[in-house]
């Protein structure tokens, strides 16, 4: 049984009030809050555990590599990968999918070859990949969406050419909450021997993933969303390819030997691993995996889907609401009337009710709804039918005040 009142004592930021309100935390796709025992087992390694790994004959070293390289493992059971050398830890999927470009980039692609992207991707799955145009003349290709909000599927195949390197989609939208045909993008563009980077940034803490299952190359996703720390994010990829792409950042790890006149680089994933790494936050992310597989994504999706439908139905009984896109999964983005989207957040603040507005960092995407931005709620676990009944009677409230 999925225990919501439980569940909610196990995040003590729920616990707040807001302008004397309490606080309904609907921002979720940005960031989500933190279970205690993530915020614990990370207080209990700077107590008692703190030092550099990987270096250390001493003991604190030696049980800090432990818990860092355990963190991994976590990881690579969740999204069943399979072996840990795919797990590279990054600060977050911006940072993942830049790795990618950089490095598959310099690797894999010259002036003329093409990149498929889509209309409703993440400003980080992007401009990345407009920094490497500045150094190399790839083309980007982008695939349309239709107007309800899903990607243009049959467009798809007319986008591929003998000179497309890669495709690089987000599996789940942050702004329409559309969950992309994954396993069937990454079919066809394996039929065209075509690799594929999935954006998981709004999937991975929404939906069961298994990296051998959709046969992914490159998959990112961020510990923040997911109920972990900040500064801490995954890049899975395959290794038959990360063995052939350079390092991305130089520096201590990542490194086999060093000399002025030729150094040489470390195994997998450590190649991709210059520096100290956040040994703390994955750390805290492996607690929150932990924390997510035991309350398991069948209960969380029954609950999160419930929610979002009975969300959306809800607001869509107020004169004047637009939804944008399917609301698929836990995003649910929409505009009232005439109200303009800040002020509808700031006034839906002002009732302790934390919305996000604007672009979402998906202007192109705007560019299509020929819209500004909008209003966006998205839920996590801990959200309940109450505060979507809160959500909809504020609304209604800041209605009548226009
Ligand atoms: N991709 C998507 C779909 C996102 O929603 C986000 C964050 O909102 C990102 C990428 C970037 O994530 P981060 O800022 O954690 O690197």
């Amino acid at each position: 049984m999925f225990d919501i009142q439980n569940i909610r004592k196990d995040f003590p930021i729920l616990e707040r009030t807001i302008y004397g309100k309490p606080l309904i935390y609907l921002d979720n796709g940005a960031t989500t809050q933190k279970p205690r025992c993530v915020i614990e087992a990370m207080t209990e390694e700077y107590l008692n555990v703190n030092a550099n790994v990987h270096r250390g004959v001493h003991y604190l070293s030696q049980q800090a590599t432990e818990l860092h390289e355990a963190a991994r493992e976590t990881v690579r059971q969740f999204i069943n990968a399979r072996t840990s050398s795919e797990i590279i830890f990054t600060r977050g999927t911006t940072e993942s999918i830049n790795l990618v470009a950089s490095s598959f980039g310099q690797a894999f692609l010259r002036d003329g070859d093409e990149v498929i992207l889509t209309q409703m991707e993440h400003h980080s799955n992007i401009v990345p990949w407009q920094l490497l145009q500045a150094r190399t003349r790839i083309i980007i290709k982008v695939c349309p969406i239709t107007d309800d909000g899903r990607l243009d599927i049959a467009a798809l195949p007319a986008l591929f050419s003998d000179r497309t390197r890669l495709v690089c989609c987000t599996y789940v939208s942050n702004v329409l909450g559309t969950v992309n045909p994954m396993a069937d993008i990454i079919r066809l563009a394996h039929s065209r021997e075509v690799p594929v980077l999935v954006d998981a940034a709004q999937a991975a803490p929404h939906l069961p993933i298994d990296v051998q299952q959709l046969d992914c190359d490159f998959l990112a996703f961020s510990g923040h969303k997911i109920y972990g720390p900040t500064g801490i994010g995954v890049l899975y990829g395959k290794e038959r390819l990360l063995e052939q792409m350079p390092p991305y950042m130089g520096g201590g790890e990542m490194i086999a030997r060093v000399s002025f006149e030729h150094t040489t680089y470390n195994a997998l994933p450590y190649k991709f691993e210059a520096g100290t790494p956040d040994y703390v936050a994955t750390t805290g992310l492996a607690r929150a995996l932990d924390y997510v597989s035991a309350l398991g994504f069948p209960a969380i999706q029954a609950h999160e889907q419930a929610l979002t439908s009975y969300t959306r139905e809800q607001l869509l009984t107020i004169p004047g609401m637009r939804i944008f896109g399917p609301s698929d999964d836990a995003v649910i983005s929409f505009l009232v009337g005439e109200i303009h989207h800040l002020d509808l957040g700031t006034l839906l603040d002002r009732l302790g009710i934390a919305v996000r507005t604007g672009h979402h960092c998906a202007e192109p995407l705007m560019q299509r709804l020929g819209i500004e931005g909008t209003v966006r709620a998205s839920f996590a676990l801990y959200n309940t039918t109450e505060e979507a009944d809160a959500l909809v009677a504020a609304i209604q409230r800041v209605r009548q005040m226009f």
